[in-house]
């Protein structure tokens, strides 16, 4: 089963993601993290990817799209993908179809999990990470049950990103209205787009996919 999942940054992708990516043995291809350790790594990738990131904006579609072709080529991508963070532009859909078309693949569905801008802001400026295992939590929402301790891997070091912050927050929004929120009519158009209510509990946001997730695999 190949996915994408699609949404506002702070909507949710990645934590769906990992969830799904558990239940249905599927691979999670999360460009953001991809280009995260590019630039911790210090590599040409991410050195190009550092400054538009730092600003909040989309990295050149090219770098993306070479980026993403040799992961999803990758062996253990063989039983299925969800992108997570990936197309953002319509360039980069096309791409994508074309890279499918080449190595006879399809993708079963696009799922948008929609949620409004205002939520947003409180939503990504509060989150964080497990350095270790890359739980994810949040200060008002999803605290660790024992404070300054990871519930998932016991890990005690914990992570924000760079880009977590109000300033940067506002140009990721803009860049996804204008450059990504197009590509939702693209996917409209070939009957793949299903859209989830990303405003509700984490629960039963999951709950929701598994029953578009259950339909599209069957
Ligand atoms: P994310 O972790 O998905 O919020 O991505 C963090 C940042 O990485 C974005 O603000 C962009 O600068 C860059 N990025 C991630 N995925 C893409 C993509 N598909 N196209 C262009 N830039 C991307």
């Amino acid at each position: 089963m190949n996915l994408i999942f699609l949404g506002p940054p702070g909507g949710g992708k990645g934590t769906q993601a990992r969830i799904a990516q558990d239940q249905y043995g599927l691979v999670q291809i999360a460009t953001g993290d991809m280009l995260r350790d590019a630039v911790k790594q210090g590599t040409e990738l991410g050195k190009k990817a550092k400054e538009y990131m730092d600003a909040g904006q989309l990295v050149p579609d090219d770098l993306i799209v070479n980026m993403i072709r040799e992961r999803i080529e990758a062996p253990d991508c063989a039983n299925g993908f969800i992108l997570d963070g990936f197309p953002r532009t319509v360039e980069q859909a096309k791409a994508l179809d074309r890279m499918l078309d080449d190595t006879g693949r399809k993708l079963n569905a696009v799922i948008e999990i929609r949620v409004p801008d205002d939520e947003l802001v409180r939503r990504i400026t509060g989150r964080f990470t497990c350095a270790n295992c890359g739980e994810g939590y949040h200060d008002e929402f999803k605290k660790p049950q024992k404070d300054g301790v990871c519930d998932k891997c016991g890990g005690t070091e914990f992570s924000r990103r760079e880009d977590d912050n109000e300033e940067t927050v506002r140009s990721r929004l803009t860049a996804y209205h204008e450059q990504t929120a197009p590509i939702i009519p693209y996917y409209e158009s070939t009957g793949l787009l299903r859209v989830v209510d990303g405003t509700k509990p984490i629960e039963e946001v999951t709950g929701d996919l598994t029953k578009i997730l259950e339909e599209v695999s069957g």
